[in-house]
This record gives C-alpha cells, sequence and structure tokens, in this order.
C-alpha cells in the first residue's frame, strides 16, 4: 500500500495539530488529577500526614509531571521531528507518577492502556508500537525499582498486565491498519474523481473550441449567441460581428493549403489581441469569424473592429511574399425585440456590401468607414 499516510502534507499537518492537542490534554490530566487528590484528602478518609500529603503526593508529583510535559512541549516546539517521542514518553511517564500514587485503585493499572489507545489516532504502526514498548518498560521499572507498586501487585496482576498492554497493542493495530484502509479507499477514489473532472474539463474544452484557431467553434458560437439574446431581452446590449478574410481562396491557390492555415490562426490570434477576454470570439466556419462583444458601446465596438482590420492590412507575411491579409467585417448591435435570425441575416448583409463595395472596411447600419483598398 502507497504509505501516503506519513507522506502527505495534510497529514504531516494533521499530526502535528494532534500532538498540540494531545500536550494541552496532559495538563488536563494533570489538574484534574490535582483536584481529584485535594478533594479525596479533603472529604474522604485519607490518613496520611499533612506535610507528607502536600509535598509528597500533591506538590511533588504534579511538579514532576508538569515537568516532564514542560519539556515534550519544548521539544515538540524546537526539535518536532522528536515530537511523537517526547509526548508520549512524557505520557507514559504521567500514567507512571498517577499508578504511583493510585495504585489502591485496582483498575489503575488499565491506565497504561491510554497512551496506546491514544497513539492510534497517527495511524502509525511504528509509533504506537514504540508507545507500546514504552508502556512495557515503564512496567519493568515500576516493578523492579517501585516496591510499593510491586507490593500492591498481586499474581494474577503480573500476567495481567502485559496481557492487557498487548491485547490494547493488537486492538490498536487493527484500528490503524482498518483506517489506514479506508483512507488509501478515500484516495484512491478521489483521485479517479479528480482525473475524471480533468479529463470532463479536456473533452469540454475540446468540444467547445476550433482546433486550428484556438478560438471556440460553430456550437460554441451559438452557444454564446443564445446566451446574449437571452440578456439582450433582458436589456443588456451586446454587438454581433462577422469577419470574412479577403481573397481567401487565392491565399490557398497560390501559396497552398498549409500557408492558409498559418494565416487563418494569425487572423484568430490578431482578433483575440485586440478584443476584451470577456468577449467571445468564434470561428464560425471556413475563413470566417463571428465576435460578441459585451462591454462595449457602439461606437468603442466599431473602434475595436477597426482596430482588428487596420492590425491586419497593416501585417505583411513573409510566408506570402510580403505581402498582407485583409479582412471585411460587418458590425451590428442587438435591438430589442430583434429574432437571433435576424440580427445574423443583417449583420452578414452587412459583410456582404463591405465585400461588393471594396473590401477591407467595417460596415455598419449607420456608417461604411475607412475604404482601404484589398491588397491580395
Ligand atoms: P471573399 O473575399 O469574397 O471572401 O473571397 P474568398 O476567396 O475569401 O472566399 P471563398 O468563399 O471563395 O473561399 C473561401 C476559401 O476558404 C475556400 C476554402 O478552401 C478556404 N478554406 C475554408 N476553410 C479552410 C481551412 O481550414 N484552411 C484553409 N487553408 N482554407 C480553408
Ligand atoms: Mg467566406
Ligand atoms: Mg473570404
Amino acid at each position: 500500500m502507497k504509505d501516503f499516510v506519513n507522506s502527505s502534507d495534510a497529514s504531516i499537518h494533521r499530526q502535528t495539530k494532534w500532538i498540540k492537542r494531545f500536550l494541552e490534554t496532559y495538563w488536563v490530566v494533570i489538574a484534574l488529577h490535582f483536584a481529584a487528590q485535594l478533594y479525596a484528602y479533603l472529604y474522604l478518609p485519607y490518613e496520611i500526614e499533612a506535610g507528607i500529603f502536600y509535598y509528597k503526593v500533591l506538590l511533588g508529583p504534579t511538579l514532576l509531571m508538569g515537568g516532564s510535559v514542560a519539556a515534550a512541549q519544548l521539544v515538540d516546539r524546537f526539535a518536532a521531528k522528536y515530537s511523537f517521542i517526547s509526548l508520549f514518553a512524557a505520557g507514559t511517564f504521567v500514567s507512571m507518577v498517577i499508578i504511583h500514587l493510585n495504585m489502591d485503585i485496582r483498575i489503575i493499572g488499565a491506565v497504561m492502556l491510554l497512551p496506546i489507545m491514544a497513539s492510534a489516532i497517527f495511524f502509525r504502526l511504528d509509533l504506537t508500537l514504540y508507545t507500546a514498548v514504552l508502556q512495557i518498560v515503564a512496567f519493568c521499572i515500576m516493578y523492579n525499582w517501585d516496591s510499593r507498586f510491586k507490593a500492591f501487585l498481586g499474581p494474577f496482576d503480573l500476567i495481567a498486565i502485559p496481557i492487557f498492554i498487548l491485547v490494547g497493542t493488537l486492538v490498536a493495530g487493527i484500528i490503524i491498519v482498518n483506517g489506514r484502509e479506508l483512507l488509501y479507499d478515500l484516495e484512491t477514489t478521489m483521485t479517479a474523481k479528480q482525473s475524471l473532472m480533468a479529463e470532463n474539463a479536456t473533452m469540454l474544452k475540446i468540444s467547445k473550441t476550433d482546433a486550428l484557431t484556438g478560438l471556440f467553434n460553430h456550437m460554441s458560437f451559438h452557444e454564446y449567441y443564445e446566451k446574449a439574446l437571452e440578456y439582450g431581452e433582458l436589456g443588456v446590449p451586446f454587438h454581433l460581428a462577422l469577419i470574412d478574410i479577403d481573397n481567401f481562396k487565392g491565399i490557398n491557390d497560390k501559396f497552398g493549403h498549409r500557408t492558409g492555415d498559418l494565416v487563418l490562426s494569425r487572423v484568430a490570434c490578431t482578433i483575440q489581441e485586440n478584443i476584451p477576454s470577456t468577449d467571445i470570439a468564434t470561428r464560425y466556419g471556413g475563413e470566417e469569424f463571428a465576435i460578441l462583444l459585451f462591454e462595449q458601446t457602439f461606437e468603442e465596438a466599431l473602434c475595436l473592429m477597426e482596430q482588428v482590420r487596420t492590425a491586419f492590412s497593416e501585417t505583411r507575411h513573409a510566408e506570402l511574399g510580403g505581402l498582407a491579409v485583409t479582412v471585411s467585417i460587418g458590425l451590428k448591435s442587438y435591438e430589442r425585440g430583434t429574432t437571433k435570425e435576424r440580427l445574423f441575416e443583417d449583420t452578414d448583409a452587412l459583410l456582404y456590401t463591405a465585400k461588393r463595395s471594396g473590401k477591407n472596411k467595417v460596415v455598419t447600419p449607420l456608417q461604411t468607414v475607412d475604404e482601404g483598398s484589398a491588397v491580395l
């Protein structure tokens, strides 16, 4: 299985966050222990001298436990690589102190299970094994050096506690393996979903664009045109421009189809460069382009189209022996109530007028501007 649980940034971030939470929880445990001891001393039968209680049960052990947690926090801050080791070493030390002070509570040995279970949330077998070994070591230390602990242990406890630790480790291991499988399945599903989405986006782009020029294709033009008409009905103005390359058949015949293709993509580039990104440039078909202009007034749209026209007539192409290519343009604004067919036919008629009256010009319903002459 891919070891993503160890390696991914998200998992490292999660691990760091939980180490901090654990360290905070230790302080809560220490505070609770302090309060419980004090309560027991004050309100329950607790046969111990006040001095011994305050120094040896309350303050001393609390300071020791607090010191170990503070040390773990320092390690977490300045040597984060060892955070886990110090976190569970401190946890084990706190458990040992609590066990030492509360040995009369028979179940207290089970406290050793807590660090093992807690370590499982990191989803790392190695870290849980390390914690389990720490508990065994803690048990051995206490058994050998803590005479009170040894005295309290019955023969049954001697077998039961290590077995508890082993079973606890096993359960934690099962949780980890299961959790990792779950995460792996989740990641596989997510990856599959992401690649499907990326594939869809690519397919969508391919189905919407023209392979030669990279502009939107005929089908997309109609989709955007319909949308523009819908918004137009609601009062959002737009303009339609139809651009046709002049004498393009001649270019193909004289310089070959490949050069024709090159000219087509240069025309597309020039159109795209001269109109704002909010406007829609499409290759309507062959050497014809349809543009939907949204952001401008009619005068500004006319200005843009003039810019496109002059950009062509002033560019000479080495592939065409230094000749320029010209375009003719029909431009019309949408008027409320106009049908989609009507606007297109009217604009096409304007383009036709531009062709008939000498080409290389922009024709609008209001005026005929800048009559240049076709170069080819
Ligand atoms: P006009 O000035 O009246 O528009 O004349 P024109 O020669 O540009 O127009 P016509 O409709 O006679 O010819 C258009 C040519 O465009 C014919 C066709 O072979 C060529 N064409 C259409 N699509 C492509 C293409 O993808 N690549 C190339 N190289 N040529 C194409
Ligand atoms: Mg044509
Ligand atoms: Mg043409």
